[in-house]
This record gives C-alpha cells, structure tokens and sequence, in this order.
C-alpha cells in the first residue's frame, strides 16, 4: 500500500514539475508554475519521508528547521540580487549532492553493513555525483561573489597562459581517478583518491569561473544550475530515488537550455562557456568620451513624447535599482491615452537575471501585448520617433556590433540608435554592467535626461499631466 502512494506521489510530483516548467513560458501562466513546483516539491519531500525506511525522523526536521532558517532571510533578497541568491541555490544544491556522494561512499566501504555495496554501476554515480556537486558547490559561490562585488574575489576575469589546459588537466585528473576508483573502490589506497576527487573537483569550480567576465556571468549561473541538476541525477541514481532522477534531469536540461538561449542572445559559444574561456577584456578605443554629452531638460523630453507617433521604452537595470516601473506605467499610460504607439523592448539579459524586465513590467501591470522582444523591435526601430532608454547601457551599446576585445562584442543589441531621437535616462555618465563606454549617449540625435529613473520619469509624467490632452 505505501509502495503504490509513493510511486503515485512521484508521478504526481514529476506531473507537476513539468506543468510548473511549461507554465514558466508564458508571464499570463507563471504565477499558477510557482505554485504548480511549490506543490511539487512539497509532494515529494513528504512521499520521500514517509517512506518505512526513513526511521530518523529528528535528523529531518533539524533539517528543515535549518533550511527555513537560511532560506527565508534569502528569499526576502530584492529583485537586483536575484542572480546572486539563485548561484547560492545552487551552491547549497551542489554541496548537499556532493556530501551524500562522499557519505554513501564511505558507509558503502564498510563492504555494505551501513551503506550499499558499492558496484561499478553505483561508483560511476557516485563520482559523477560528488565531481558535479562539489564543483558546482565552489563555482557557484564564486558566481555569487563576483555578482555581489565580494571585494576578495576579482571582478574582472583572471586570464594566464595555458589556462584552459591546467583547467582541463585537473578535470581529466579527477576523472582519470574517479575510473581507477570505481575499478578498485575498496583497495587501501581508493578512500585516498576518493578524498583527492573531491579537492580536485572543488578546486575545478574555482578555475572555472575567475577567467569569466561579469557579462558572461548570467549564462555560467545557467550553465551551473545545469551542473547541480545532473548531479542530483546521479545522486537519484546512487539512492534509488526515482523522483531525484526526473527532477534533476527536469532541472539538467532546462538549465542547459536557458544556458544556450542565454548564448544565442550573447552570441556567445557555447563550447567556450563550458570550458570557462572566455570574458577576456582587451583595451578598446574610447570613443564616447571625446564627444560631448547633450543634456535635455524634461519639459524639452516631455515635447518631444507628445509630438511623436511612436516611442520605444527600452528598460535596463537602472529601471529596477530605481523601481521605476510604477511610474513607468503612468507615462505609458499619459502617452497611450494621447494615442502614440509605445512598446516595450525587452534585452534578454537586461537587468540581472533573464525575465528580469518582464517581472517588473508585469509588476507594474504594463500589458504584456506592448512587450516586445529583441529580434521582433530591432527590424522597426528605424521607423521609430522617440526611443527612451530608462536605465539601459549596455543592451543598446553599438559598440558590440564592432568592438573587438570588448566584453561585449558579439551580443546583439537593441537598435536604439537606429531610432529618430533617442532620449537617455541615467544619473551619471558612468558606464553599465561591462564597464565600457557607450557612445550611444554622444550620439548627434541623443539626448540625456540625467537623475534617478524613478525622479525623473515621475516628473515626465507631471510634465505631461500638466499639459493635459490637446
Ligand atoms: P547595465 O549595462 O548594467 O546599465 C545599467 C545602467 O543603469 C547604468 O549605466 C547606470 O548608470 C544606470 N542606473 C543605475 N541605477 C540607476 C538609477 N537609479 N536611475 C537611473 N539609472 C540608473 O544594464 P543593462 O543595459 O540592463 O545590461 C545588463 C547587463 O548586465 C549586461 O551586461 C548583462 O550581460 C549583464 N547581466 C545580465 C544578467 C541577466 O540575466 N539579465 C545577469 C547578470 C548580468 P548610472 O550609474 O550613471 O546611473
């Protein structure tokens, strides 16, 4: 009886990670995909512990009582830190896999009295799970660091000589033992080499991400969900957990999907993000800063909204460090209400975290029929009379279509310059995310609105109220 509900408590729970991932796709349907995981999970965790087998059952409320303890503060992280947070995830995810591999090992070393007896079949999971897990454990915590600007860690890449073979020579390494290990698993030398897998793969993740570039640095979060998901894979195969196997490949494959849609927006290879070599910043030529900065005031930017027929809104991270998007909303609907066409281009990796635009547009009710993403705006962009970028740098910096060496080039933009006029808010002539000048912002038809999005697209809205309708 208890076998056939827990073998119908994972179907269910399996049913409803799928349903939860296929409703992530759409923003009209991802409200009921949190709901349809929190479900899931909640479902699985209670087939799992209510299994006869499981008789410590104050180990597993420690547990818990630990993970509300870390997991609430980290939930109440704002939307800007997301990308952080989420490597953290994967990190706790990655330690938790790696740290089951290493205790089945040495329980299944006492020949089988505590732990299972350790087969090859059951080896090669289990080193296939602790060289992910722990790699994952280290990597993501160096993602992590370097997106909250930890000061020890280095922001920019770490690029030397020869790096990529010392990078695949330590895998090789770790790989290489994790086979003699699974030949030999109880020899005297095997737990020493067991032990050495685990260093070499935590010190695999390190090597991993310090030549990586803050640009690159959303796809390796990807690429490590990837890692920690094909861990637990191998971690529902070393437990017989059937339920692990479907949601680690479920977590696997989407996260290597996003990785490689994440690459196409970035025009990134792929085979170079799973090697860890790329990020690497060469000097460019500074353009922007030999031309002069063209100021407007907001009643000027206010006019030019007014008289135009149609305005692209072209959101960034500085739209979500200054919650802009309530205000956002009031200017599109001042506009709307005039009769000018406004959309939305949304940068697949504007912002923090992909779908970080959308989040905050939906927030702010924004329709999701005025969104529109990059390949579908870039082609009207000629034709359009006011492009106003809110907080935006470097998913409109031209310099990526040309700019080799720079952190950016090859990722395709949105074309604002293309517009009629572009009008610029930010609040200071810094540069984006990759640190390089944008010369957009110099353009001859550019013109900037310098403040806090928030401020100034609030007195935008004034302005326009103001006016009233003509
Ligand atoms: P960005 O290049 O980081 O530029 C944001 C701009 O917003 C800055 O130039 C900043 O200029 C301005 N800003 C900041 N706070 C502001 C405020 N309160 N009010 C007005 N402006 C403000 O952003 P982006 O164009 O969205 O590009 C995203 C970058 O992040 C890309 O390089 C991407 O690869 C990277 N990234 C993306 C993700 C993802 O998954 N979406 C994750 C991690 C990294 P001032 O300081 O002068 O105001």
């Amino acid at each position: 009886m208890m076998h056939a509900v827990a073998q119908f408590a994972a179907i269910l729970a399996s049913a409803l990670f799928i349903l939860s991932l296929y409703w992530m796709n759409d923003p009209k349907t991802a409200r009921h995909a949190v709901v349809a995981g929190v479900t899931g999970m909640l479902v699985a965790v209670l087939a799992t512990w209510f299994q006869p087998e499981i008789v410590h059952h104050g180990w597993i409320v420690l547990a818990i009582v630990g993970g509300f303890v870390v997991g609430v503060p980290l939930s109440l992280v704002p939307l800007t830190a997301v990308p952080q947070r989420t490597a953290l995830s994967h990190a706790f995810g990655g330690l938790a896999a790696g740290l089951v591999g290493t205790a089945e090992y040495f329980l299944g070393l006492g020949g089988g009295e505590h732990g299972a007896p350790l087969t090859t079949f059951r080896m090669s999971a289990l080193v296939a799970e602790v060289i992910l897990g722990f790699l994952t454990f280290t990597g993501s915590l160096m993602a992590a660091g370097k997106l909250q600007e930890v000061k020890w860690i280095p922001q920019r890449p770490v690029t030397y000589p020869g790096q990529n073979v010392v990078n695949i020579g330590v895998l090789a390494i770790a790989v290489a033992l994790g086979v003699l290990v699974t030949r030999q698993p109880t020899t005297a030398w095997s737990p020493h080499a067991f032990i050495t897998i685990v260093g070499l793969a935590l010190l695999f993740g390190v090597l991993l991400i310090i030549p990586i570039g803050g640009a690159d640095m959303p796809t390796v979060i990807s690429i490590l969900n990837s890692y920690a998901g094909l861990s637990a894979v191998a971690m529902g195969f070393v437990l017989g957990n059937k339920l692990l196997v479907t949601a680690g490949a479920l977590d696997g494959s989407s996260g290597l999907i996003l990785s490689i849609i994440m690459c196409r927006a970035m025009n990134r290879s792929f085979t170079n993000v799973l090697f860890g070599a790329f990020g690497t910043v060469q000097k460019i030529a500074a353009t922007a800063e030999q031309k002069a900065w063209k100021q407007e005031t907001v009643e000027g930017a206010a006019q030019l909204l007014e008289q135009a027929s149609s305005v692209v809104v072209i959101p960034g991270y500085g739209m979500a460090v200054a919650q802009a998007q309530h205000k956002v909303r009031e200017l599109y609907d001042q506009l709307t209400k005039r009769g000018i066409a406004v959309k939305f281009a949304i940068h697949p990796v504007a912002g923090r975290m992909p779908g970080h635009m959308n989040v905050l547009l939906a927030e702010a009710n924004i329709p999701y029929t005025a969104l529109a993403e990059m390949d579908e705006i870039n082609p009207e962009m000629p034709q359009c009379d006011v492009a106003l970028v809110i907080g935006a740098n470097d998913v409109v910096n031209p310099a990526a279509r040309y700019a080799k060496g720079s952190p950016i080039y090859g990722m395709p933009i949105i074309d604002a310059d293309k517009a009629r006029t572009v009008l610029a808010i930010k609040r200071s002539k810094n540069p984006g995310f990759a640190g390089i000048d944008n010369e957009l912002y110099v353009q001859d038809n550019t013109w900037m609105l310098f403040g806090d999005a928030k401020a100034v697209v609030g007195d935008l809205v004034k302005q326009l109220t103001g006016r009233g309708l003509h």
